[in-house]
């Protein structure tokens, strides 16, 4: 009997392939996709155990990539970008080529995100910015499929798993195919999303029109969660302090497969890697103007192609690989293991209709001051005078 695997990350892979069409994905407790197998329809062929992902060797190798700080000169796409914009400038020129790029988008109503593509430059605005809540493919492999048959550029633009899934679902490479994958921390929970906006909407007696989970008014490194309503009404509030942001830095609405996700390699299956260069101030201090810095990896001779390509419309510096992940380690390492039982709590009061604040108030105590003040200081410009001081000190006192 098959059996599919227990640490599935809900690429859709297996149901995709299944020539029987026996193999459907189907929400958990937390909203995220499963795979759930029609025995009545499965004829044992185990095409989706071969495809699955997970079951393939891991790239073990550790040749370090070409590593970047980057942004985008055009001041406008880092406003609506979260971190320095380079998925808009990669993306404007596949577009410019005639090409189609594939990323996550906001449902019409806000509460799900799924995957979705682009064919123009006002399109593209709708993939913009991370959404921190798993997409949903759907059979989005198959349209993927279909424009590279048609002999167009392609550019998928997702987490490592979703990357991994395609490339297996579609067994073989193709020229005109880029990949780029976000850095990810992890994916959370579209039970919790869905929630999060249902409660943000009976507290504002309005429907959220627009999202930003990565509002820079306070600066980049400063983040909040910025909700604009139907009436005009706007909720913001800085990433630690807000309840989604809460649960999320608490650790508490992560799909179980990130506790262990073996797709975050130092060689990885895919051209380019694009994520924040936290660290900025230390590592491309002329660039860190607060308006976000983004980190970039080149992995093959495509991606650098495609680098050269738009290089000219980008600032951009070769910084230290080890250096980068030191000051962002969910390049390399998985999340803590070990939230299942508060996952499970926090799914069941959600259904029995708790408000959010409640749950996170509860689940997610930890609001990290540090953080926040360090963050808060480097933004007003204090942060290097204080390091200084206290390097000064202790060398003094040897
Ligand atoms: C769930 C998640 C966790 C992340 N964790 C980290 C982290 O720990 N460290 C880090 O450095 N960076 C992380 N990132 C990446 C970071 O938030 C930015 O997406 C990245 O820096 C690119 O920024 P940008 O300014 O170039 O482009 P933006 O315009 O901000 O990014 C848009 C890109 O993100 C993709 N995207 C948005 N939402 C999703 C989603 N739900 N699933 C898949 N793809 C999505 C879009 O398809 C598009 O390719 C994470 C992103 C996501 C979605």
């Amino acid at each position: 009997m098959v059996e599919l695997s227990k640490n599935c990350c809900g690429c859709t892979c297996c149901a995709e392939v299944c020539p029987q069409g026996a193999v459907r994905m189907a929400q958990d407790e937390g909203g995220f996709l499963y795979p759930k197998i029609d025995t009545a329809k499965c004829i044992d062929c185990r095409l989706c155990e071969q495809k699955c992902p997970l079951r393939k060797p891991q790239n073990t190798g550790n040749a370090k990539p070409p590593t970047y700080a980057a942004l985008s000169r055009e001041a406008g796409v880092r406003v609506k970008s979260s971190s320095g914009g380079l998925f808009y400038m990669f993306a404007s020129s596949v577009i410019r080529k005639g090409g189609v790029v594939f990323g996550a988008a906001l449902s019409d109503d806000r509460k799900t995100v799924f995957h979705t593509y682009a064919e123009s430059y006002d399109d593209l605005a709708k993939l913009q910015g991370s959404k921190y809540v798993q997409s949903d493919l759907s059979d989005i492999f198959k349209k993927v499929h279909f424009y590279l048959n048609h002999g167009r550029w392609v550019l998928f633009t997702g987490t490592m798993c979703q990357i991994e899934g395609l490339r297996s679902y579609l067994g073989k490479e193709y020229d005109k195919l880029i990949l780029i994958d976000v850095i990810c921390h992890g994916v959370p929970s579209p039970l919790i999303w869905g929630h999060y906006v249902h409660c943000k909407e009976a507290s504002y007696s309005c429907k959220v029109q627009e999202v930003y989970f990565r509002d820079k008014t306070d600066g980049w490194k400063c983040f909040g969660m910025k909700l604009l309503f139907a009436n005009g009404q706007c909720y913001r509030s800085v990433w630690q302090k807000d309840a989604y942001g809460k649960l999320f830095t608490a650790n508490k609405i992560f799909r179980d497969s990130c506790e262990d996700c073996r797709f975050k390699t130092v060689e990885k299956n895919c051209d380019l890697s694009i994520g924040d260069l936290w660290g900025a101030e230390y590592m491309a201090n002329e660039l860190d103007d607060d308006m976000g810095v983004s980190l970039l990896m080149i992995h093959s001779k495509k991606g650098m192609d495609l680098l050269e390509s738009i290089r000219d419309s980008l600032e951009i510096r070769e910084i230290d690989f080890d250096a980068a992940v030191n000051n962002n380690p969910y390049i390399l390492k998985s999340i803590k293991k070990g939230s299942g039982k508060a996952k499970q709590r926090i799914y069941k009061e959600i259904r029995a209709g708790k408000d959010i604040e409640t749950i996170a108030s509860k689940y997610a105590k930890n609001f990290n001051l540090k953080k926040y003040m360090i963050a808060l200081l480097d933004r007003i410009g204090l942060l290097g005078t204080i390091l200084n001081h206290r390097n000064n000190r202790s060398r003094k006192n040897g």
